[in-house]
């Protein structure tokens, strides 16, 4: 054995994370461009001010005022009926994710997912020792049912994993397809990881609008894109009370902070204000992708924050060059693709005019 005694299964790998460079124009990991206003920002401050004088104590283990507070939200996005005895959360819906698998992940068991898919997912399966098995999405990215159906009751997973609108590819899936898979997966559970639910296009529904008739079926949800609120990590799920329940078993005690607490309860107060904006970068999204096509370039159809486009023969070449034009998208997604999150309406025109000033030959 070497020192430190890393797991073997763990020894030459790099942490997880796109590049943080401190570039004007930031495109690269689906960041909500718009800061808080100053009314957030105040009320967030004396939230937090409020709880400092007891931060002697743990928080509040259950965070029971946070869970009515989320569950308040989901029924307004689509849920129905949501008690907080059916929310979950965590530091980021990573933490959600992870503590899912913990909980019904394990040895001797199996996640799936479909690729392109969130890169995230192995990884939460190699750290709880849960067999990673990778079914493929098609060519446009959506889900051929008879052939996932397939997988998912050959490999009898205890988790699937479905990121709808997925990462990062922007697709979203139908509901007869999460509902299928969900019978399919009998005890199995079926995470659908709504991260970008706020950005979906009318008329495509949520997941959420499923819960009350399926009992193995996660929505997990996050306060970091839409609620432009990543920096304070925090995500949350909505299921079966049972599955709530389960998951308290493998959560570190305390893991949310009262700090965490305070500001995310302070933030759901302005949800309206917060999510205002939000309408906006989808039109920003739809202009974005109609102009990448008059390009004469491939786009992904997108429900989320983000655009994927390509197909280049040198994609590093052409990441590269918008990045020496102050421009960060991400290398991401199968070969020849990009990503760019949506930003401004300022900062997109800077990414138009550097990726014009390219001109960079498509495949
Ligand atoms: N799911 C998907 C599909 C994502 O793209 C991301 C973030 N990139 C997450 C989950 C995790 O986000 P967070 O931990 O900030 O909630």
């Amino acid at each position: 054995m070497t020192f430190p005694p890393l797991r073997e299964d763990l020894v030459g790998l790099a942490p997880y994370g796109a590049p943080q460079l401190d570039v004007p124009v930031q495109l690269n990991v689906n960041e909500n461009p718009y800061p808080p206003s100053p009314e957030v920002v105040a009320d967030i401050a004396a939230s937090v001010a409020a709880v400092a004088g007891s931060l002697n104590r743990y928080p509040d283990r259950e965070f029971g005022e946070l869970r009515a507070a989320l569950a308040d939200y989901l029924n307004r996005d689509g849920g129905v009926g949501i008690t907080p005895r059916q929310v979950w959360a965590a530091n980021g819906s990573n933490e959600v994710m992870l503590h899912l698998l913990q909980a019904f992940g394990g040895p001797g068991r199996t996640a799936v997912s479909f690729a392109p898919t969130y890169s995230m997912y192995p990884e939460y399966a190699r750290d709880t020792t849960t067999r990673w098995v990778e079914g493929r999405r098609e060519s446009d990215f959506s889900l051929d049912l008879d052939r996932a159906r397939e997988l998912v009751e050959r490999e009898r997973p205890t988790v699937v994993l479905l990121p709808s609108p997925n990462n990062p590819t922007g697709t979203a899936l139908p509901l007869d397809a999460v509902s299928a898979l969900c019978e399919a997966a009998g005890d199995g559970l079926v995470v659908v990881d709504e991260a970008y639910a706020e950005f979906r296009r009318s008329g495509t529904p949520s997941a959420l609008e499923l819960l009350p008739s399926t009992r193995n079926l996660v929505v997990s949800r996050t306060m970091s894109k839409a609620f432009a609120f990543a920096g304070a990590r925090l995500g949350y799920l909505a299921a079966a009370p049972e599955i709530c329940d389960a998951v308290r078993v493998v959560r570190l005690p305390y893991h949310l902070s009262a700090v965490t607490q305070a500001a995310a309860l302070a933030a759901l107060r302005h949800a309206d204000e917060l999510l205002a904006r939000v309408q906006e970068l989808r039109s920003e999204r739809d202009a974005t992708a109609a102009w990448l096509a008059a390009q004469g370039l491939e786009v992904a159809q997108s429900d989320a924050n983000f655009v994927l486009f390509g197909r280049y023969s040198d994609r590093h070449a052409v990441w590269q060059g918008l990045l020496d034009h102050g421009v960060l998208i991400r290398e991401v997604g199968p070969s020849g693709w990009l990503r760019v999150s949506i930003g401004t309406a300022e900062e997109m025109g800077a990414f138009r005019h550097a990726l014009t000033a390219l001109g960079t030959p498509v495949r």
